[in-house]
């Protein structure tokens, strides 16, 4: 079992490891004394998926996780920098001595609650086992393997905050290594077809404003709920556009609330909607704006256009509805998706891969690495 109680970057260091430790590479201060968890060596993919398990990593609690995979990849010889993006978490980049023409990419993060690792015969089972820990675990052994064949301008890039807003790719793209890159693998959940495309992303809030009132005597009032109400109605009956990629735009009524009592007439109520489209943005909020008709505000929250992916032949193709960190690694290169797992088991409470793709997610990477790195010559 590990200790998940300690340490933290501000508490003293553990014992056996000196105060004021001089560093290890470009890091600050030796990894294991600032919390790493000791990942094994070699890389054993289905070992590792469970390493990775069982350190929490619950968007905002990536720090565990960053520096344990820091310091295993300092162990296997990688040119490692930590990317902080704030005092608890920060980006895991790992290089060789060559610059990296294609890299490999996934996320840290997991959403809520840490389920820890299990298995069976067929399957590893546990938060993370698909989106995405699993996926670095298969990232590392197929980079392993590409610099056992001598393979070296390649590298790793491990980012925090996908499930929320992406702070960590974002702080990403700015860094200068991306510039000499020419591909991005990111992996995500796609049952190892490479995506050639994702469907794009909108969130809306929209509030309605009332009049408070006594619910007895409702005509001295305005409620907002039954303004609210009234806009959703139209908002349904929106024709929202589709695509011959990307299929259909669809609207998701994810959250709604209000008022404050029974017996009191509401004067505010607001609803968040999650719009994953398949044309541009644009269009879809035209059609939000028209059907609102200026009875509610609206405030958008994140907003991206569709994202086409590279193709390759020989590999069996799909298109994801879910987003990813893609659209904010514009500097790295040309992008493409693919990952051993279904994205139905991710955010699940029985989230899991199975160890037969996990193996198969591997080869595949390799061979993807390999195919790109041949059309960069
Ligand atoms: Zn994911």
């Amino acid at each position: 079992m590990h200790d998940y109680s300690e340490p933290s970057l501000t508490a003293p260091p553990p014992p056996g490891c000196p105060a004021g430790d001089p560093g290890v590479g470009l890091l600050p201060r030796s990894l294991r004394c600032r919390g790493g968890y000791g990942l094994s060596q070699p890389v054993d993919v289905f070992k590792l998926t469970r390493e990775l398990i069982d350190i929490p990593s619950v968007t905002g609690e990536e720090f565990h996780l960053g520096t344990s995979l820091g310091e295993l990849l300092i162990r296997l010889g990688y040119r490692v920098e930590l990317q902080e993006i704030d005092s608890e978490r920060a980006n895991v980049i790992a290089t060789t001595a060559d610059q990296p023409k294609v890299v490999l990419s996934t996320h840290m993060d997991t959403v809520p609650p840490f389920i820890a690792a299990s298995e069976d015969e067929e399957f590893i089972y546990g938060r993370g086992a698909c989106d995405a820990k699993g996926i670095i675990a298969a990232q590392i052994a197929a980079v392993e393997k590409l610099r056992g064949d001598g393979v070296n301008e390649i590298g790793l890039l491990f980012t925090v905050d996908e499930e929320v807003t992406s702070v960590g790719a974002k702080a990403l793209n700015e860094l200068p290594l991306a510039t000499s890159c020419r591909y991005l693998i990111n992996g995500e959940p796609t049952d190892n077809r490479l995506a050639i495309g994702t469907k794009g992303s909108l969130q809306v809030t929209i509030k309605t404003g009332g009049l408070a009132a006594h619910s007895a005597y409702p005509e001295q009032g305005v409620s907002a709920i039954e303004k609210l109400l009234d806009v959703l109605a139209d908002v349904r009956q929106i024709e929202w556009p589709a695509d011959e990629t990307f299929g259909e735009t669809t609207c998701n009524i994810g959250v709604i609330s209000g008022g404050t009592r029974a017996n009191v007439v509401p004067d505010e109520a607001q609803t968040v909607l999650q719009i994953r489209l398949a044309t541009g943005a644009q269009a879809a909020k035209d059609l939000l704006e028209r059907a609102v008709a200026g009875r509610a505000s609206l405030e958008y929250k994140s907003v991206h256009d569709p994202v086409r992916l590279l193709a390759l032949d020989d590999f069996e193709q799909t298109i994801v509805r879910f987003t990813t960190d893609i659209p904010y690694l514009t500097n790295w290169g040309t992008p493409l998706l693919i990952g051993p797992g279904s994205i139905l088991d991710a955010h699940t409470e029985h989230e899991r891969v199975a160890k037969s793709e996990l193996l198969k997610a591997v080869e595949i990477y390799r061979e993807l690495v390999q195919r790109l790195l041949d059309r960069t010559t």
